[in-house]
């Protein structure tokens, strides 16, 4: 892996914002803030076609964001009047938040994977049965009801998520990004979200991989109950793809510029590889034990008791999405035994109202699961 994005790497280590730059001819990188989130910043990109203009990910629904989005076109001499199309990699919101209030301002159409569409929150959250379906999900995982009430969802709580908008065009595997002039296409790329989409500008060669690869940190791959297929499966199978892009440079959607997809790719399964390890070890040493006491024992970066709030919930998500990865490989099952084998996580599944962390209306408010290692592993 090599570092192409010096400065940005450099403003990164200083912690201070990087610089708008031009990648390309007509290619900007725009730094927009992420307020109060350890990210710092979203690298918004601005690629100009013939006559017309694109961004990818607009960044969060904030002020210092606009401002800065704002000020970022204003160094490539455009304007947001002048936006034709949005298309965002993912619909979280420090990448789709501003895209409503972008589209207000410019009219612009609204591109995504037709899977992440069904991926927004408002989508996907039931204002009726959904808090209860939480809490179930939460028991489920077998989080005490104490801990539970402080990690329960919302209507009110999930609102600035829930008011984002919905795409006005919709971006297949393979499709060219409608922009004259230009050659970019939709890279489907599941895991981090279940439609999460790269762009591949084949011209000049480089290929924006919104938050499925970045240079320094793991993407949290969390559990994904809405989605056809386990999301850490999914993960790796899309890391696989992006290393045959190993002639591009990557433009992430944070952090800085690099070349080396093929050695990303390897060293982000690698570290599946492991976490699956030690995932497996963890229930060894625990013997029969639920979501909840798994992700305790599990390593997490600055320890288990830093991580509050809805990092907790993320880490819960995170942890079910190796545990059904395990299940669906069997190398994990569930106590007692479902009849039908592997499809017994599928019980700790419903739908998630905020991608990847796996709040679930729905489930059947039985007690915790419980995941132990098969006595025999399947031939
Ligand atoms: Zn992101």
């Amino acid at each position: 892996m090599r570092v192409t994005g010096v400065a940005q790497r450099d403003a990164w280590r200083s912690r201070t914002m990087p610089l708008t730059e031009q990648v390309r001819t007509d290619l900007w990188s725009i730094p927009v803030p992420i307020p109060g989130n350890p990210l710092r910043y979203t690298l918004s990109y601005l690629i100009a076609g013939d006559s017309s203009l694109v961004l990818v990910d607009p960044g969060m629904n904030t002020e210092p964001t606009w401002r800065a989005l704002e000020a970022g076109l204003a160094t490539a001499g455009a304007a947001v009047t002048d936006l034709t199309g949005i298309v965002v990699t993912h619909v979280h919101p420090d990448h789709h938040g501003l895209s409503g209030r972008l589209r207000e301002a410019s009219g612009a159409w609204i591109a995504m994977h037709p899977v992440e569409r069904e991926s927004l929150p408002a989508r996907i959250w039931d204002e009726e049965r959904g808090p209860a379906g939480d809490r179930d999900w939460l028991r489920t995982c077998g989080v005490p009801d104490d801990i539970a009430a402080e990690l329960a969802m919302t209507g009110e709580g999930l609102r600035w998520v829930l008011d984002m908008v919905e795409p006005t065009m919709l971006l297949a595997d393979g499709d060219l990004v409608p922009l004259p002039g230009r050659r970019l296409r939709a890279v489907w790329t599941p895991g981090h979200t279940p439609g999460h989409l790269c762009l591949h500008e084949e011209t000049e060669d480089v290929l924006l991989t919104g938050d499925h690869v970045l240079p320094r940190i793991s993407p949290n791959i969390g559990l994904q109950p809405h989605a056809a297929e386990p999301a850490l499966a999914a993960y790796l199978e899309s890391l696989k793809r992006t290393a045959g892009y190993d002639s591009a440079e990557a433009l992430p959607a944070h952090e800085y510029r690099f070349h080396g997809l093929a050695d990303r790719a390897r060293m982000l399964l690698a570290h599946h590889d492991r976490r699956c390890a030690e995932v497996l070890a963890v229930t060894d040493r625990l013997g029969p034990a639920t979501v909840w006491e798994i992700t305790q024992e599990l390593s997490w970066s600055r320890g288990w008791g830093a991580v509050a709030g809805m990092m907790r919930r993320a880490a819960l998500a995170e942890t079910a999405a190796h545990l059904e990865y395990l299940s669906s490989t069997g190398r994990i099952a569930t106590v007692p035994d479902a009849p039908d084998g592997p499809a017994a996580p599928a019980a700790a599944r419903g739908t998630d109202a905020v991608p990847g962390t796996g709040a679930v209306p729905g489930t059947d408010g039985s007690g915790p699961l419980r995941y132990h290692r098969p006595v025999s592993p399947p031939a």
